[in-house]
């Protein structure tokens, strides 16, 4: 395999790029076959399949990190996989078992070493395992065949401009319903977020935050991001709720804060009408790590929490630490990293 050409480490951005190798697996009466790595980033299926129709698919994102020494590493890939397999059964999905769906990314990410950007640039190799259902079908039932891949693509930071904080907006719309797949990373859930997100960029912000469907009086996710907050006594709070998908990057700051910050650190409700109680906030999840939020218009009026143009202190250390521990420079909690190789 050769060094690809021309890939400009620097300016990344959050695009596709069609890497050398994909996994791909399908099951079909019962069982997962074994799996193997392709180069056709193809897929042809069935015109009935129930992904298109129904909606009868899900998927996880996930990153592998060059670390200083040239090693390359996954970041609670196994997170990434049970969270998987509860998707999976929300949509009667066969789940994906575990082993499999690690060691699929590792096979991914090993076949498709040369795209890991180097360490230093803050790029990094984007995964995206999904499970789509296909075959033959034209009744809302589950699909008779799935099939499950996982592509990768080198990615640099998400929100342009690094840690410097953004402006959300809240949205009347939901993204999901009280009972519903929010908890799960269905397809679904995102096109009901493209409307909203549309609406809240032409109006200037960079998304839309999502208060809790049943009640719209608390916050639940800003874009496709978990919220959390820094509280004026300094705690880190995060909100829990039904309808939230379960942020791997959340579960993990939670852990950073108290056992490398010292700080407390609860899931608990943050309504929208007492943003004053926060003197910091932010967005989490794999694609950004963290986005510091500038400011929340709600009713017209915009909350700014620590500034507008300078992100706060306890969030630059959140920041500093997870990623400090995702590259590999600051030592991780047992069974964090999986060393590709
Ligand atoms: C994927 C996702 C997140 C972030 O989860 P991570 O595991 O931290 O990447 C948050 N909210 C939604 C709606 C998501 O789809």
């Amino acid at each position: 395999m050769s060094e690809p050409a021309n890939i400009d480490w620097e300016n990344l951005g959050f695009r596709y790029m069609k890497t050398d190798f994909r996994y791909i697996s399908k099951w079909k009466d019962g069982d997962w076959d074994e799996g193997r790595l392709v180069e056709d980033n193809q897929i042809c299926i069935s015109e009935a399949s129930s992904v298109f129709h129904y909606g009868q698919g899900c998927f996880e994102g996930l990153k592998a990190y060059r670390t200083q020494s040239g090693t390359i590493q996954l970041f609670r890939v196994d997170q990434n996989a049970k969270r998987m397999q509860e998707s999976c059964r929300r949509g009667i999905i066969p789940p994906v078992p575990v082993g499999k769906f690690i060691d699929a990314c590792l096979r991914v990410v090993k076949a498709n070493k040369t795209y890991v950007p180097p360490y230093g640039t803050g790029g990094t190799l984007y995964l995206r395992p999904f499970v789509i259902g296909v075959g033959d079908l034209i009744g809302v039932s589950p699909a008779p065949e799935y099939i499950f891949s996982v592509f990768c693509t080198p990615v640099g930071a998400y929100f342009k401009g690094g840690l410097t904080p953004v402006n959300f907006t809240v949205s009347g719309y939901d993204r999901a319903a009280p009972f519903g797949t929010g908890a799960a990373k269905m397809g679904g859930n995102y096109a009901a977020s493209l409307m909203p997100h549309e609406l809240a960029k032409r109006r200037g912000f960079a998304d839309c935050v999502y208060l809790d469907p049943a009640t719209h009086t608390k916050i639940e996710e800003v874009g496709a991001a978990n919220f959390f907050g820094i509280t004026r006594d300094g705690r880190f709070v995060t909100p829990c709720s039904p309808s939230i998908l379960p942020s791997v990057t959340r579960k993990s700051l939670l852990e950073v804060a108290r056992g490398y910050l010292g700080i407390a650190a609860e899931e608990r409700d943050v309504f929208i009408d007492r943003l004053d109680e926060l003197s910091e906030a932010g967005a989490c999840g794999t694609a950004a790590v963290i986005t510091p939020i500038g400011g929340i218009e709600y009713r017209g009026r915009l909350h700014v929490f620590f500034s507008e143009t300078e992100v706060g202190p306890v969030t630059r250390k959140l920041y500093d630490t997870l990623t400090g521990i995702q590259f590999g420079d600051i030592e991780a909690p047992e069974g964090w990293i999986f060393k590709v190789e």
